[in-house]
């Protein structure tokens, strides 16, 4: 049966079932799908298996007028407690991996950076050490820009294919077309990113393993441990780090219910289990009111929000 707040008819679910196969959930609660282990239920969350399976799904919700929405491996999302009304799209089984001649690769958008970053040290293969310890996925990834001190997926990627959520048309872009910049992109957020073509540079791999060892050193130092969490909460402003800041105005250690703002590292909010995303907000914005005070600064959020309060 639907729920009250659910936009779906009963032969709506029938439909996305058929379109979906296995992997289609009703009423999935979104705490399940990120890494801080908060957020509200989807009316509906698919992990379609192929790409044509994924185009059948957006177009049959287009026809439909049903909402859509992306997520990857939910580690730089914030998803608030009333959740996501219509379809959530997640690229988990879009697990496609293979070399392009000599040095390129082509990914889809459901592989981990951990997978990518072993497949490439398994075929000698450097140029994304910078992805030693950061989670998600390549398509978010790709839309965040992520990356490290070491370089960000701008410095390897040639192109990014994307389908229209509006009507499931594919969409090819180069590098320059992307709009990388620092954590993020100017991909747009009604389309899904589904593959991406790396160019990369032979390299032996006890070098390539090494740089990832020393770069997995240096972030177990920094990072809180124990605790749910999303990675830094706000982008560094230029010149300055947002953990800095925030430390500065005597933030670390201030707690809204089951959320924290980290004493390991004041950038980090974290959950120590059962934190509603109403309390994160409350944290969000207290520590940006006291770092605009203090410093005149406004900070920006890295994570993402999505969903309903
Ligand atoms: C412990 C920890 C450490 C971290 N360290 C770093 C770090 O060092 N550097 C760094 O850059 N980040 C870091 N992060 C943040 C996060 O890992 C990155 O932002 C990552 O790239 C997000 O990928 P994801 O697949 O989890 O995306 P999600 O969190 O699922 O989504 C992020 C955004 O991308 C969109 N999206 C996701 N997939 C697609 C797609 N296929 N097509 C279109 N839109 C899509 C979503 O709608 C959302 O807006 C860290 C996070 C954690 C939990």
């Amino acid at each position: 049966m639907a729920t009250s707040r659910s936009l779906l008819t009963e032969s709506q679910r029938q439909a996305l079932r058929e379109r979906g196969g296995e992997q289609v959930r009703f009423d999935e609660p979104l705490s399940r799908h990120t890494t801080l282990k908060i957020g509200g239920p989807a009316d509906a969350w698919i992990a379609p298996s192929s790409i044509e399976s994924l185009q059948s799904v957006i177009s049959y919700c287009h026809a439909q007028g049903l909402p859509l929405l992306t997520i990857g491996g939910g580690s730089n999302l914030l998803v608030l407690d009333g959740g996501v009304r219509g379809v959530v799209l997640s690229t988990r089984a879009l697990r496609e991996i293979e070399r392009v001649g000599e040095t390129g690769i082509r990914v889809h958008s459901g592989v981990s950076t951990g997978k990518l970053l072993s497949c490439a040290t398994s075929w000698h293969l450097g140029g994304i050490e910078f992805l030693g310890g950061v989670p998600g996925s390549v398509g978010g990834g790709m839309v965040m820009n992520a990356g490290t001190y070491l370089g960000e997926f701008k410095d390897v990627t040639t192109r990014v294919r994307s389908l229209r959520l509006s009507d499931a048309a594919s969409v090819l872009r180069d590098n320059p077309e992307c709009g990388f910049v620092y954590r993020g992109s100017s991909l747009p957020s009604d389309e899904i990113v589904v593959e991406s073509w790396l160019e990369l540079v032979p390299r032996s791999q006890e070098e390539i393993k090494a740089t990832v060892a020393s770069l997995r050193a240096r972030r177990k130092e920094r990072e809180p441990k124990g605790a749910s969490n999303a990675g830094s909460v706000f982008k560094n402003p230029e010149g300055d780090f947002a953990g800095r800041l925030i430390e500065s105005v005597g933030f670390k250690g201030t707690r809204e219910g089951q959320a924290e703002c980290s004493p390991a590292h004041a950038n980090w909010f974290v959950n120590h289990g059962g934190a509603r995303a109403a309390d994160m907000l409350k944290l969000i914005d207290l520590a940006r009111a006291r770092v605009q005070e203090a410093h005149g600064i406004e900070l920006t959020l890295e994570w993402k929000c999505i969903g309903e309060k």
